[in-house]
């Protein structure tokens, strides 16, 4: 198969202001004329596509945000949204209406994002969807908890905070043996994995991590053909269009323009924390990072695509216990290594102790099960700062 370059898909995506400019003009209108009144009927009654109604179905400047989305991830078409958890959710929701009115069995990974786990245990029984959690990297398993109401296979690239790289390929052959959705969560792993490459149906992300890059503002994306985006936004069916979580035009403008330069970020994340992950483990300790070569799934990554940017900017140490954890992170922080807070992809480092924050969603039975330490802390390696005086930092606060 041959691999596409995001990179420089990105980079060819290019929108001119009105004027000429070298960047788009932001389109803040909540509203669009027509100018024969037909074309508003028509519109309405699907009969035609493309055009501008009202923000809340399209906007061209959500649109050509996009369309950046789209190039990234190889595929056909992408859809701006208000966050991550809105990607999640409307596009599961759309996959079940458009499948099976709306009812159904899913299959999840045991390990994702918190919020992800709850809105699947907790909001969408409520909505007629049942899921079961399931070892992601056992394919046996998986395929052993389908049912014949199974509608979706949900995983993340990269679990979150575990760092396990799923299987695209032999998810995505399940998934084509028993006719379900393989929805993916690249949001640790945008540049670095095109999961639509190896058979998922539908990408999501999280654009307030690594997209942003600047943790100041929340938004998320959809990417899929444009058959399933065009659902998302129908009149009468569509789960974004009727549950209204759209993304703002000044949203879209600010991430189209930071986009450009997402390679350069996720190759300086990723340098500098591979740097501090063999300081770590030169220095014998617990540390979980995909860019060292003993992590169970270091080729897979390889070959999905990591050479090129490396292998992100997330990595785990684990303390002996809850406490430590939050003493070293309170040294950390006043030393100006990184900064006590949750959330990933920021310039700065970011820390969190994933079973008190992030991943307390999860029961405590259920975060033994899958391996989830009381005393994981997890850093979001940010790319500023000397690398050298950053582990220096790190090894004061840690001998201290
Ligand atoms: N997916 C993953 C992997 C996440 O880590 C998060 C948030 O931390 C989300 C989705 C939710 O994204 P948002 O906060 O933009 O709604």
């Amino acid at each position: 198969m041959k691999k596409i370059n995001p990179e420089q898909a990105i980079r060819d995506v290019q929108h001119f202001g009105e004027e000429g400019g070298v960047v788009p003009v932001i389109d803040v209108a909540a509203t669009s004329t027509f100018l024969d009144p037909q074309d508003m009927e028509r519109t309405f009654q699907g009969e035609l596509q493309g055009c501008y109604l009202y923000s809340r179905h399209s906007n061209p400047t959500v649109n050509i945000f996009g369309k950046k989305m789209a190039a990234m991830e190889g595929a056909e078409a992408a859809l701006g949204v208000a966050s991550g958890m809105a990607a999640i959710a409307c596009s599961i929701e759309q996959v079940f209406h458009n499948e099976s009115h709306g009812q159904g069995h899913m299959i999840a990974s045991q390990t994702v994002y918190g919020g992800s786990y709850a809105l699947f245990k907790n909001i969408f029984p409520m909505r007629g969807i049942n899921v079961s959690f399931v070892d992601i990297l056992d394919l046996k398993a998986v395929e052993a908890a389908i049912t014949p109401k199974t509608k979706v296979i949900y995983a993340e690239t990269m679990s979150n905070p575990l760092l396990a790289v799923c299987d695209l390929s032999g998810l995505s052959a399940i998934c084509k043996n028993h006719n379900l959705k393989l929805i993916i969560d690249n949001t640790f792993a945008p540049m670095i994995v095109q999961p639509l490459q190896y058979g998922a149906d539908i990408v999501v992300h999280s654009c307030t991590k690594y997209i942003s890059g600047s943790s100041d503002l929340i938004a998320g994306a959809i990417c899929s053909d444009q058959k399933f985006i065009s659902s998302l936004i129908d009149v009468n069916h569509g789960s974004v269009m009727l549950t209204g979580p759209v993304m703002d035009p000044r949203v879209a403008h600010e991430l189209y323009l930071r986009m450009d330069h997402l390679g350069i970020r996720m190759a300086g994340h990723s340098k500098m924390a591979l740097y501090l992950a063999k300081k770590m483990k030169e220095e014998g300790l617990t540390v979980i990072y995909p860019g060292l070569s003993e992590h169970p799934q270091h080729e897979l990554l390889n070959h999905y695509g990591a050479k090129s940017v490396g292998h992100g900017g997330v990595l785990t140490l684990e303390c002996p216990t809850a406490d430590d954890a939050r003493v070293l992170a309170e040294k950390l922080q006043n030393e100006k290594f990184g900064l006590y807070a949750v959330s990933l992809g920021f310039s700065r480092t970011l820390m969190s102790c994933s079973a008190k924050s992030t991943s307390s969603e999860i029961p405590e039975d259920e975060r033994k099960k899958m391996g989830l330490a009381e005393g994981l802390l997890r850093f979001s390696i940010g790319y500023t700062g000397d690398p050298e005086i950053m582990w220096n930092r790190f090894l004061k606060c840690y001998k201290s």
